[in-house]
């Protein structure tokens, strides 16, 4: 595998100032595959002041046919690279296969940059507001919004769907005009460095526009929070490093973009007729091992159906393969560490202690010695107010809870303090929407629809975050406003 192992910082690929690296493992076979530069602090500030001196000393803000350019160049370049890619992925990620023809890889390296590219001519860079005398003065003046971009975009990744997730950040900064330093998951970093080398060799996209620093110490991240030189973060990744970051960037009254963690409902409303296609469904959380912020991983039935359902979703999660991704009819893979596998691990034995009922899997499969795996789980007779319930497992583990009634279900499914995606099934499609309505959450499938793309806004209500990534709320929320008036002719 042809894999890139330095930083992008200020147009040049670069090993670490102190010439260290860390261990890149393979979560599937705990095989170490090679290293990477492990960033410091300061190679953290190299890389913010080359992105503070493209922004503020060249045309990028302002030319955006080189923006327009700059992207499409990485997205043909990606897509000369795609096979690497997709086998780099499965091993850094222990991402089944399966997962890289859809979202994983092949999705957004088909339109996260070209869209964003594309938009850059169409977007409302300007708004003109009616002519007004605004202080009743005599003077009318001719007024207009203008829309700018916000400056250095301070970027800060998870593992889980680490490409798709640095995509659709690199896409609508730099559309938008920013220039940005990247620190992507210590356990994923090949994705982004080699996008750094992509960029580096390939494309006219300037030096200092787009840095990328990767370490072993997530503190090295923390400098974009609180350097002056950054004038906003935007960051993916579990809601209390979220609350950390927000804090940390309190001191210079930054902006933060949050995509955080999430607890959503996968609810089927109906006491009648046939449940089995819609609950059955409910097993695709073992996708991944689980590791999606947006699986639905309590599953959500009539009280009047609930021993049913729960054969239904047993048999089609014992159904689900799991095992080495590489493998095109695998589901799941690992989990991405050791420690990944022990926290999920550890909230399962809490599920038993808190008097859930175990229906299938809970350990670690005999089958596969090596790698951190952990068996498609199930718990019946779950309470929403136990932990398992109520704390994001990221594992291959589903919660069935009973309701009575439509108003039962939404409280239920409402009582987290996340509100991040979520999924409702009913044979009448208005009662399923209207019940959509009613839950706190940023994004919603209904009868297996699915809402996913580069033009769809994607974020949290409550503690799930703060903005919206891609759409147009995912364009507009790396800009800033400007409101001018002059006299009016
Ligand atoms: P994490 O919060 O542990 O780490 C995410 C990133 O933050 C890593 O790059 C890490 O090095 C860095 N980091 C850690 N501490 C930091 C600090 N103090 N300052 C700056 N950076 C710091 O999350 P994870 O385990 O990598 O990813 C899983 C989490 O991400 C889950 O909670 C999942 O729900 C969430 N996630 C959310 C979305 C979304 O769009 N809402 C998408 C994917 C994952």
């Amino acid at each position: 595998m042809n894999h890139e192992s330095r930083m992008l910082i200020d147009g040049k690929l670069v090993d670490s100032e102190t010439g260290a690296r860390f261990d890149n493992i393979n979560p599937a076979t705990e095989a170490v595959l090679g290293s990477t530069a492990d960033g410091t602090r300061a190679d953290m500030e190299r890389a913010i002041a080359a992105a503070r001196h493209a922004f503020d000393h060249t045309d990028w803000s302002r030319n955006g046919a080189l923006r327009a350019d700059g992207l499409r160049q990485l997205q043909a370049a990606l897509e000369a690279e795609q096979e690497d890619i997709r086998s780099e992925l499965v091993a850094e990620v222990g991402c089944p296969v399966l997962s890289t023809f859809g979202p994983q890889l092949d999705v957004p390296l088909k339109e996260a940059l070209s869209w964003p590219a594309d938009m850059i001519g169409e977007f409302a860079w300007k708004r003109a507001l009616p002519d007004k005398d605004a202080f009743g003065m005599g003077v009318l003046a001719a007024r207009e919004v203008w829309k700018e971009p916000v400056g250095v975009v301070g970027v800060v990744t998870p593992w889980n769907f680490p490409f798709e997730i640095i995509l659709n950040k690199i896409g609508p900064i730099l559309a938008m005009g920013n220039t940005m330093v990247l620190k992507p998951a210590p356990d994923t970093p090949w994705n982004a460095t080699r996008i750094g080398r992509i960029i580096a060799e390939q494309t006219d996209i300037p030096p200092g526009v787009i840095n990328i620093v990767a370490s072993s110490d997530h503190l090295v991240g923390e400098v974009l929070s609180t350097s002056p030189l950054v004038d906003m973060v935007a960051f993916t990744g579990s809601t209390a490093t979220g609350r950390r970051i927000m804090k940390a960037a309190a001191d210079t009254v930054k902006p933060t973009f949050l995509e955080l963690g999430g607890k959503s409902v996968y609810l089927v409303l109906d006491e009648d007729g046939d449940i089995a296609a819609s609950v059955g469904g409910s097993a695709f959380i073992s996708m991944h091992a689980g590791q999606g912020c947006a699986m639905p991983t309590r599953l959500l039935v009539p009280n009047s159906r609930y021993d049913e359902a729960v054969e239904i979703v047993k048999v089609a999660m014992e159904k689900n393969k799991y095992g080495d991704p590489t493998d095109p009819s695998v589901l799941q893979g690992p989990q991405v560490s050791k420690r990944q596998q022990e926290r999920v691990l550890g909230y399962i034995a809490k599920g038993k202690a808190e008097g859930a009922r175990l229906v299938t899997g809970g350990g670690i499969p005999r089958d596969q010695p090596r790698g951190f795996f952990v068996e498609p789980t199930i718990f019946a007779d779950v309470d929403n107010r136990m932990t398992i319930a109520q704390e994001e497992i990221f594992g291959p583990v589903l919660s069935v809870i009973g309701f009575d009634g439509d108003d039962d279900a939404v409280r239920i499914a409402n009582d987290s303090i996340y509100g991040l995606s979520g999924v409702v099934f009913a044979h009448d499609l208005e009662r399923a929407k209207s019940v959509a309505s009613r839950i706190r959450t940023g994004t919603l499938g209904i009868n297996g629809g699915l809402w996913y793309g580069a033009d769809a806004p994607f974020g949290g209500y409550k503690q799930s975050g703060i903005g919206r990534q891609c759409g147009i709320e995912g364009l507009e929320i790396f800009t800033q406003t400007k409101t001018v008036g002059w006299p009016a002719q």
